[in-house]
């Protein structure tokens, strides 16, 4: 069995919190101090606008734009699941979204997506409270096992403990639920039933777009959601957060609050565990194999492409030795590169071609079972016949390189800029035309340092036609500060 350790560090800008898998890190939270994770958060919402062609409605929460809601997340839960009547012709008699909503009518909400760059955040009716062991639902009334628990055996145990929780309302139990008994689940439906007493006590006397509940930082999310005896330490940096994790675990088990630690250390726990390293690596396109192979992971706006390259990996084996072994780490690599960039949505892997059929079972099996270690769930679609593997991973947080990188002002994005060559052709001819000035003039031509050094060196008769066309003279001025694609012509 793997061990595990888990580091949390917080500093005025951020909280950071990485799972290390027998001393490789393999998964990277972030969360900015000033709160931007939104998601699970409870609001008063005003119904802003309803939009009878959508079947939705906008709502006013209190950020910055209208939240989204849609009629499926609004309808009551027992209206849904009894209309799904034998004939199946369960659309004619829903109600709509008119028949639900007025404008102006306040309602409580949960954030299901925060709000991007140019969307408003994604909000439901239907509010579900998570806890460590269970997953409360207050206006539902169904009961159910996660299905992140296989063991058949321990389902069944677990559903008809469910059944006996007094609590009112639905629940799920979690992963964190398993070998519970009854009193610890119990112990936890109560506190989510309080939750949600306090939540719609706020909502009572709040105004539209005030906050009524938010869930836990990022921190002690990830510590009620993953933290289990696979983990054979938990650091904590700083006195303040030590003492809240602390006594967060005490709360739901003795026995792992004695794994918490506090750093005491000069150097910062990522560094100490060369977590920034890790960080700044998966920033990058190139991820190495030790075979000498290597992987280019690229997101586009539709998709994350992961592509295998054998590199200089030439073995003394055959040809299809050395592809399966690519194939082998590339999928393990693959696998963990996904969770810890945080990848989502579609993933496409472009494997190296394999003829063997059996190489190629034996692949696909490696990738599902690195696959499996992952919290939050991929799913692989298909295989094509070039190796082209399809696979949806669940979107969450944002991707690690959309928290960490922004677009380059140079390039705006595309990644590549006009050529030297290319620049020197446009400069050309705007210096030409002054041939055509009636009296004689002097130009100066402000240019990029490696502009003006490919001018010089690869392209040294463009140069010599521009100084014949322009008498007396033509000065190139260097300047390292204009965008390599610009350049300026002054007279003087
Ligand atoms: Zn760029």
């Amino acid at each position: 069995m793997q061990t595990k350790k888990m580091l949390i560090e917080q500093d005025p800008q951020q909280t950071r919190v990485a799972v290390l898998e027998d001393g490789r890190v393999v998964e990277v939270y972030y969360e900015p101090r000033d709160g931007g994770g939104l998601a699970g958060s409870v609001f008063k919402g005003r119904v802003h606008r309803v939009l009878p062609g959508m079947q939705a409605a906008f709502l006013d929460v209190g950020l910055e734009r209208d939240a989204f809601l849609h009629v499926e997340d609004v309808r009551p839960r027992s209206v849904t699941e009894g209309s799904e009547a034998p004939d199946g012709d369960l659309a004619e008699d829903l109600p709509t979204i008119e028949d639900l909503l007025k404008p102006g009518q306040e309602i409580i909400v949960q954030v299901v997506k925060g709000p991007l760059a140019n969307k408003g955040a994604r909000v439901t009716a239907h509010v579900t409270l998570p806890g460590r062991h269970l997953v409360y639902i207050p206006e539902g009334d169904h009961r159910g096992v996660s299905r992140r628990i296989d063991d058949e055996v321990e389902r069944e145990r677990l559903r008809s403990l469910l059944d006996e929780i007094e609590t009112a309302g639905g629940f799920i139990a979690r992963t964190a639920g398993q070998g519970c008994d009854l009193s610890e689940l119990q112990a936890d439906a109560t506190s989510l039933a309080e939750a949600w007493r306090r939540i719609q006590r706020k909502a009572d006397s709040a105004g539209a777009g005030d906050l009524l509940h938010r869930d836990l930082g990022v921190a002690l999310a990830v510590v009620r959601d993953t933290l289990d005896t696979s983990f054979s330490a938990l650091w904590v940096e700083g006195e303040h957060l030590y003492q809240r994790v602390v006594s967060f675990v005490r709360d739901f088990d003795a026995e792992l609050a004695g794994r918490v630690r506090q750093s005491t250390e000069e150097v910062p726990l990522f560094e100490r565990f060369g977590v920034e390293e890790v960080i700044e690596a998966a920033l990058r396109p190139r991820v190495w194999l030790r075979s000498g192979g290597y992987l280019v992971i690229q997101p586009t706006e539709a998709l994350v492409s992961i592509d295998v390259n054998t590199g200089r990996n030439v073995g003394r084996r055959s040809l299809a030795e050395t592809i399966l072994q690519t194939n082998l780490e590339a999928v393990d690599e693959t696998a963990r590169q996904i969770r810890l960039r945080n990848l989502s949505g579609i993933l496409v892997l472009d494997l190296i071609d394999m003829e063997n059929l059996e190489h190629r079972a034996e692949v696909y099996a490696a990738l599902e079972t690195a696959l499996a270690r992952d919290r939050v769930r991929t799913q692989v679609l298909s295989i094509s016949e070039f190796g082209l593997v399809e696979m949806t991973r669940k979107r969450s947080r944002p991707s690690l390189h959309r928290w960490l990188t922004q677009e380059c002002r140079t390039c705006r994005g595309q990644g590549r800029i006009h050529s030297a060559s290319y620049v020197i052709s446009r400069l050309r001819a705007a210096v030409l035309e002054y041939r055509a000035h009636p009296s004689r003039l002097e130009l100066r031509l402000r240019l990029h340092p490696r502009v003006a050094q490919a001018l010089r060196e690869e392209h040294p008769r463009v140069l010599e036609e521009m100084r014949e066309a322009i008498r007396p003279d033509l000065t190139l001025v260097e300047d390292p500060l204009l965008h390599e694609e610009r350049f300026e012509i002054e007279a003087v």
